[in-house]
């Protein structure tokens, strides 16, 4: 049962770009439909901005940039910093709803991130005063006096994934706004809602024209002219392997400095001395969450032998009663992927798991009153091993593969056997063994007895070709700053 919801007044119409304080529309007058997951029906449209847009948000972004807000005090953008907390956190049902429609997550997941906006901003705002000036110590003769300062690097270009806006804007406004960076993002053409909303809400709560800026349109137009301009300082990106390569070359011509955070097939590891009470829904809902289209799924569950066939059993038994259906049912615990191509590609990898592996449970699309979404079950595949296509490529949706394994050495070489280096977790009552495998497994982050807590004050990043820079805590904030030394022979 879907629960009535009335429609937040934002929703419908078509939407504008928000350029140096100035709603517009896309130079070219083009627009791009916004699509519900859940039902397939029309939520409007978005404007379909390109080169002339982005070379606009660019120059205001700029032109902001070179005026009051680089040289605002800390204590000025903190202030500001927390007036934007409280204003977003005021319309949080609304936001939650927004994305819910937009994107397909389920409406606890999405009224669930308002704790956690709450704690990123007040983050950002307690890092204000990282751009600092300050004497440092020298070695030369006479009578130097040096300066050692941190300045912010300008214009930040932010592109972000479907996924989970809601989240991934604040990744490139909080460290912005903290340091006195001005921002040109580019959401993601499947959901750009809740951004367009929260650039209101940012106008509202005082953030002075031009220093967020929003155009949304095709990553081929917009991201790739975002990608390109030589007013832009710094990239931030965050989505697939293959786009994050385009987006090092269009960078290259200015040097720009770049943050990628891409894709995962992160392993999740059951030992036999595991409680099986936390591990079968922890590493279920450690796939399945979000509909598995999370960068750190832990899709690859490597099971100790001992174990093996009972957790097998047990998971499948756990994935049959995952509730999916429309983001708006509370009772729904996975909604539908974000797009009928998603769907299909999620579909081709349940019929080449087929082929190479056993189908424990799920791989149907749900039809009846959900046909009109782009619902899939979740899926459970055993009998599989790390070379599997299954098992080797990224295929964010709810598509778990497990594998056997005998000893703590196996179980690290085929973790690691993979491109990727996002995350990973597992399973044991043994410190040793937590510590030794945690220590061993090539990923940013490593969760032990627990899969996907995030903390804004400790971050978040990859390594391999899950890409490189920290998002959260004084590293990220720091990676939108550049040391400068100044000497003053007196
Ligand atoms: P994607 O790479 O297709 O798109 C991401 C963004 O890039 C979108 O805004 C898109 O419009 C834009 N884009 C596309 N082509 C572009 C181009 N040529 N130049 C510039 N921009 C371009 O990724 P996706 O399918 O939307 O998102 C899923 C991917 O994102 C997965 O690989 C997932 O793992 C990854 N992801 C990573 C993290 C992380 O923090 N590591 C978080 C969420 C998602």
């Amino acid at each position: 049962m879907t629960t009535a919801y009335q429609l937040p007044a934002f929703i419908g119409g078509t939407k504008q770009n928000l350029i140096g304080g100035r709603w517009v529309s896309a130079a070219s007058g083009e627009t791009i439909d916004v699509i519900n997951p859940a039902t397939g029906s029309s939520l409007g449209a978005i404007a379909a901005g390109g080169a002339a847009d982005v070379d606009a948000a660019v120059r205001a972004a700029r032109t902001a940039f070179e005026g009051e807000w680089s040289r605002w005090t800390p204590h000025q953008r903190r202030k500001l910093l927390l007036k934007v907390h409280d204003v977003v956190l005021d319309h949080f049902d609304e936001l939650a709803l927004i994305e819910t429609l937009d994107m397909g997550a389920p409406l606890a997941r999405t009224s669930g991130l308002r704790e956690w906006t709450s704690q990123v901003l007040q983050f950002f705002a307690g890092q204000t005063g990282a751009a600092t000036v300050a004497t440092a110590p020298n070695s030369l003769p006479g009578d130097f006096l040096t300066l050692k300062s941190l300045e912010p690097v300008g214009v930040v270009g932010g592109i972000i994934p479907w996924n989970g806006p809601l989240i991934g804007l604040w990744w490139i406004f909080g460290p912005a706004l903290a340091t006195g960076c001005t921002a040109v993002l580019k959401p993601a053409e499947d959901a750009s809602l809740s951004v367009l909303r929260i650039a209101e809400l940012l106008t509202e709560a005082g953030v002075p024209d031009g220093v967020i800026n929003v155009v949304t349109g095709y990553g081929k137009d917009a991201g790739s002219a975002l990608a390109e301009h030589h007013g832009v300082d710094r990239i931030a990106f965050t989505g697939s392997v293959g786009t994050a390569r385009s987006i090092v070359r269009a960078s290259a011509g200015n040097m720009k400095r770049l943050q990628m955070e891409l894709g995962g097939k992160s392993p999740d590891i059951v030992f036999a001395d595991a409680d099986l009470d936390l591990a079968v829904p922890g590493a279920a809902m450690g796939v399945y969450t979000n509909s598995g289209q999370v960068c750190v799924a832990g899709t690859r569950i490597f099971v100790q032998r001992p174990v093996h066939d009972e957790f097998v059993e047990r998971l499948g038994e756990f994935t049959k009663t995952v509730r999916v259906g429309n983001g708006l049912d509370p009772e729904t615990q996975i909604g539908p992927l974000i797009s009928a191509r998603q769907l299909e590609r999620v579909q081709h990898y349940i019929e080449v798991g087929s082929g190479e592996a056993r189908l424990v449970a799920g791989g149907s699309r749900l039809t009846g009153d959900h046909a009109g979404g782009y619902y899939i079950e979740p899926t459970v595949f055993a009998g599989a091993t790390n070379d599997m296509t299954i098992a080797q490529e990224e295929i964010f949706g709810p598509v778990a593969t497990v594998i056997p394994f005998d000893d703590m050495d196996e179980a690290v070489r085929l973790a690691n056997a993979t491109p990727y280096g996002l995350a990973g977790g597992l399973w044991t009552r043994n410190v040793s063994t937590a510590h030794k495998v945690s220590r061993a497994i090539d990923a940013g982050t490593v969760w032990v007895n627990c899969y996907g807590v995030l903390d804004p004050a400790i971050g978040f990043g990859g390594t391999k070709m899950s890409g490189y820079g920290w998002k959260g805590a004084r590293e990220h904030v720091e990676s939108y700053l550049y040391p400068k030394a100044v000497y003053m022979n007196l």
